[in-house]
């Protein structure tokens, strides 16, 4: 498989905010969302095998592993990984675009299902489907870029009842909606949604690598 980075940080866009955790940044995405700040794990990587990936992942004395991208399930070998990290009790999140299908995925694994609203320039691509494999551990982010996505993302929680089902996070895109009027829309619409910041952007230079 195709390895952008492996590192150890502290997990910064899900309900696990906050946690140390080791990412996996596997090499490719199909999508190209207008406000991408991984375009370097397009293309660029090395070669490992499943096991060189576990070595290195137990390096680290750390049991949140988040596998992420890029796109990750566009390599077979990540649901590979993903059994054999549930098998040695890791608690595994998965960073998925929910463009592929995620039936496949190990039921034990978190999925963090990031549907891409309009503004992305992506939201052609979301398979609908996928919400109906939610579990309440998994989670769906809605990235928000103005009003327009706001509307739609609401939309999509009262039509799928999404908050019954999983946890939601709304989020802005960094430096194109103020944080303050996300916050603002969510609480009039009495919203049961967790907002989040980009963790990482914050404590580290927005455009810093591995972090
Ligand atoms: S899915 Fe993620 S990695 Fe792919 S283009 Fe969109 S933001 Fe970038």
């Amino acid at each position: 498989m195709k390895v952008n980075e492996i590192y150890r940080s502290v997990q910064g866009e899900s309900s696990y905010s906050g946690l140390p955790c080791i990412f996996v940044r596997l090499t490719y995405c199909h999508l190209r969302c207008t406000y991408c700040d991984t375009e370097y794990a397009f293309y660029d990587g090395q070669d490992y095998t499943v096991n060189e990936v576990l070595e290195k992942i137990d390096h680290f004395d750390c049991s949140l592993v988040e596998i992420t991208g890029g796109e990750p399930l566009l390599q077979k070998e990540s649901y590979s990984l993903m059994d054999r990290l549930v098998e040695r009790n890791y608690t595994v999140l998965l960073e998925t675009s929910g463009s592929l299908d995620i039936q496949k995925v190990n039921s034990k694994v978190i999925k963090i299902l990031d549907l891409k609203c309009p503004s992305s320039g992506e939201c052609h691509r979301n398979l609908y489907s996928n919400l109906n494999e939610l579990n309440r551990q998994d989670e769906v982010k809605f990235v928000v870029g103005d009003r327009n996505d706001y509307q739609w993302a609401r939309k999509l929680l009262y039509d799928y009842d999404l908050t019954d089902r999983c946890s939601v996070l709304l989020s802005t895109v960094f430096g194109k909606l103020s944080t303050q009027q996300l916050v603002k829309w969510i609480l009039e619409d009495n919203l049961k949604v967790r907002f989040q910041l980009q963790m990482h952007k914050y404590i580290w230079d927005p455009c810093k690598k591995s972090v």
